[in-house]
């Protein structure tokens, strides 16, 4: 019986689209699924260093070059109906000659009735020539659906005669999203060798893995995300959100076979050193997942279809980490100058749209976390309802927030004391941001240890907070315009400042 992802393949086939690219490393699953929908057709099969090999057995039948062998099987659709497959042949797709007997075999599979041949290009790495774009059609392997996992979590299980109660499977299955059958059972092996059981515990290992494949991508950046939510102060609104997605998070499983959406993502906009980059790390942590940095500049590359090449792999790696917080920081810096004119900015074009379908496509538990300061230079699709769960603006403490904020440095670096006249100083700092808190704490704190001093004193803040000026003065052009943006769209309030006026 043909599964979810054969019987696409097999659409492909039949609709004669003539050169389907398999982009794929586990080459036994492609074997698997190709001899399934090959339905009578003879299959040829081309492995770059060796030639020609048995499809079934792959003991070698004739060594020859790429070309040798088009020359040889480029007729024989007309005799049977036939799948040409190649395998790790990437890296000579550029290659004129190559390219002229790709397109002799595809002309002719769509224009000859009396021939029928499809090339299969399997590789793990996609390189698509412009001269071939046109006649490639790139299959992704589908990954396997928390049943299928659960299937395979099961047989483990069953094969070594343990038992896990079904809520740990179920648990598990949803942590293994995103990663390929082989994998799965890599990990399973190694947690079973650690333990010699399974259990919840062994998320922790799902989780190492998921990080040494984003080190050896080097596609995205894992960041530390030690932060909770209590490190922040004032934005009680968008804590209060996220307190409540975390629950969602912490019962997927049950959640969703209830009706609940997957929660998506969020952007925060507004004032610099308010919170923001806090708040991202702060998910990561309170929803208990890995925090990974999508930065779109590292992805550019210098040839054509190298970037958005990037992304995709990019992307669908934080999918195989998942559940995970996807991080995209300064979301108006990584996409300016879409819709413009000239080389960049199309690049840029294609990148956004290629981030934006994914956005509104996406099933799956990566949550994404924009960040941005001007919302008036981020793209207004971006906005659009339905893209992120809620945009939120992070606007300067007031007083009550301020006051939170220096009793969060304050603790931080142990020098809280009731004796603290912290309103004068909430009184002093109208305008300051969350950063400048903390540097007049920092600024405090060391100066009252350069005096020797073994408790601080408001007057160290205050002489602390009288060499400091607030951004609010030092960027007020800025700052101006930050909030003249933000006032024209529908932003929710992170904090308790009602307007972002
Ligand atoms: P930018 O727009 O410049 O990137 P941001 O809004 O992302 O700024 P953060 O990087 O989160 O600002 O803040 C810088 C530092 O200032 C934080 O690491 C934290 O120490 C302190 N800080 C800022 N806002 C707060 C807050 N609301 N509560 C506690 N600390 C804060």
């Amino acid at each position: 019986m043909k599964n979810r992802a054969e019987d696409l393949l097999a659409s492909y086939v039949d609709a004669l689209y003539p050169v389907i690219y398999i982009n794929h490393y586990d080459f036994r699953a492609v074997d698997g699924m190709l001899g399934n929908i090959a339905d009578g057709r003879k299959v040829i099969e081309y492995n770059n260093g060796i030639g020609i090999v048995d499809f079934r057995n792959k003991s070698p039948m004739k060594e020859c070059d790429l070309a040798g062998f088009f020359s040889l099987v480029k007729d024989d659709g007309y005799d049977t109906p036939v799948f040409l497959v190649l395998k790790d042949v990437h890296n000579q797709l550029d290659d004129p000659v190559i390219i002229s007997f790709i397109k002799y075999i595809a002309e002719r599979n769509l224009y000859r009735e009396e021939y029928n041949a499809t090339v299969f290009i399997v590789s793990s790495r996609l390189h698509v020539p412009q001269e071939l774009e046109d006649l490639i059609t790139v299959f992704d392997m589908p990954l396997p659906g928390v049943a299928q996992i659960k299937e395979i979590m099961e047989e483990f299980r069953d094969g070594l005669q343990i038992s896990v109660p079904e809520e740990t499977l179920d648990g598990l299955a949803l942590s293994f999203k995103g990663m390929n059958e082989f994998q799965i059972k890599q990990i399973l092996n190694l947690a079973y060798q650690d333990g010699g059981c399974l259990d919840s515990d062994d998320r922790q290992l799902i989780l190492k893995q998921k990080e040494q494949l984003i080190k050896k991508a080097g596609l995205l950046e894992m960041v530390p995300a030690d932060e909770s939510v209590k490190d922040i102060g004032g934005l009680s609104h968008l804590k209060t959100w996220l307190e409540k997605k975390a629950k969602v998070f912490a019962r997927l499983d049950r959640a969703l076979k209830y009706g609940v959406d997957i929660p998506k993502g969020i952007l925060i906009v507004g004032m610099p050193g308010c919170g923001k980059s806090l708040a991202a790390k702060a998910t990561a942590g309170l929803f208990e997942m890995p925090l990974v940095r999508l930065d779109v500049g590292r992805l550019l590359g210098k040839y054509v279809g190298e970037s958005e090449e990037n992304l995709r792999r990019a992307l669908k790696l934080s999918e195989a980490i998942s559940p995970c917080v996807l991080w995209v920081d300064e979301i108006e810096k990584a996409f300016a100058g879409v819709g413009g004119q000239g080389g960049g900015s199309d690049v840029t074009t294609r990148l956004f749209g290629q981030f934006l379908t994914w956005m509104q496509e996406k099933e799956n538990s990566v949550f994404i976390v924009a960040t941005a300061n001007d919302i008036s230079r981020i793209p207004p699709e971006f906005l659009r309802k339905g893209r992120f769960d809620e945009l939120f603006f992070v606007d300067f403490p007031d007083a009550a927030e301020r006051r939170e904020i220096l009793e969060i440095h304050l603790k931080k670096r142990k020098k809280w004391n009731r004796e603290l006249d912290l309103i004068s100083i909430v009184k002093l700092t109208e305008g300051y941001n969350g950063s400048d808190l903390e540097a007049v704490v920092k600024d405090a704190v060391e100066d009252c240890f350069l005096e020797g001093k073994e408790r601080l004193t408001t007057e160290d803040l205050k002489k602390a907070q009288g060499n400091i000026r607030s951004i609010s003065q030092t960027l007020e052009k800025r700052i101006t315009e930050i909030r003249r943006a933000a006032k024209d769209i529908d932003l929710k309030p992170a904090g308790k400042r009602v307007s972002a006026g």
